[in-house]
């Protein structure tokens, strides 16, 4: 299939100084040209090609490579995180890829310093690793409740692209994707949960107590783009009211991340020409 994309996504949805949260265009398809049939059917093409990828990744793993991607997913409830892990690595092999959710603070996780949980959770070489919520909920939800003083949160943005480059040193790629919902589009998503008894159990009553706090999370967001999307690690903003666009914008950035890594398959560790003789003599002697 032809490609429907008018431009690279790394280039059209990467966030920076200049990124604007106020006039982005949340319903957009920034540059796809095409519909949800003609999205869904290249999703399903492409995934084939990012399920090709990650073999080669965890086959490198296997084999002594020490690299790894690292996907970080924002959003605000209702945006869609979930369904990034379900409908974006559902199309690869899921031994290869570990996504880890972070939520409320434990009392233990509370004891330490707030990238402690995180650094637990990095994938392993070969490995994909997909965080659903962050060490970012510490300059959102933290920055929104002052769950902790300014003086405290405010240096964390410097902190966390210091971590991140040394994390990106050490061998994982690292792409975040900031899932941006409308508030109307958000409003629908949570009205939809309670007339699905199948979407029920999504909802929850502090949802809308979020909700109410709407603005400063959006300028949270956009101190966060602003500030920690870096060369070493860029923001991506992923506009996310057409669910069908926003999985297949990650689902490109992943691929452009993997084939930046370049990876081969790994030679045989093993006398090629040898195992094929045993193999045929097995065949000749009905062993
Ligand atoms: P979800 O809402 O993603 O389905 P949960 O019900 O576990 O998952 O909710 C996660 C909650 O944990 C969110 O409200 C989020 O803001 C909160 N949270 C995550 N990290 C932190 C943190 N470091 N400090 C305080 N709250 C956090």
């Amino acid at each position: 299939m032809e490609t429907p994309w008018s431009a690279p996504v790394t280039e059209m949805l990467r966030a920076g100084a200049e990124t604007d949260l106020t006039s982005f265009d949340r319903g957009g398809k920034h540059g796809f040209d095409g519909d949800k049939a003609l999205g869904k059917a290249y999703m399903r093409e492409r995934g084939r090609h990012l399920a090709e990828l990650q073999e080669k990744l965890y086959a490198a793993g296997r084999s002594g490579e020490s690299r790894s991607v690292l996907l970080v997913i924002q959003g605000m409830d209702t945006a869609g995180k979930g369904g990034i892990a379900r409908h974006v690595l559902g199309m690869v092999d899921p031994q290869g890829v570990t996504v880890s959710s972070f939520g409320v603070p434990t009392e233990e996780e509370r004891a330490h310093h707030y990238l402690w949980r995180i650094e637990q959770r990095l994938p392993r070489p070969g490995r994909i690793g997909v965080f659903d919520r962050s060490h970012y909920e510490d300059v959102l939800v933290v920055r929104v409740h002052d769950l902790v003083p300014r003086d405290v949160w405010e240096p964390r943005y410097e902190e966390i692209n210091a971590w991140e480059q040394e994390v990106v040193a050490s061998g994982t790629t690292i792409v975040k994707c900031a899932l941006l919902v409308s508030k109307d589009e958000q409003l629908n998503r949570l009205a939809d949960r309670l007339h699905r008894p199948d979407k029920y159990w999504k909802y929850s009553t502090s949802d809308l107590d979020e909700r109410a706090h709407w603005d400063d999370y959006q300028q949270a967001y956009q101190a966060m783009l602003t500030r920690t999307s870096t060369d070493h690690a860029p923001w991506y903003t992923i506009p996310a009211n057409r669910k069908w666009f926003a999985r297949l914008a990650v689902t490109e950035l992943l691929i452009d991340a993997l084939e930046r890594l370049d990876l081969e398959w790994p030679e045989p560790d093993f006398d090629l020409a040898h195992e094929r003789a045993r193999i045929e003599r097995l065949r000749l002697t009905g062993g």
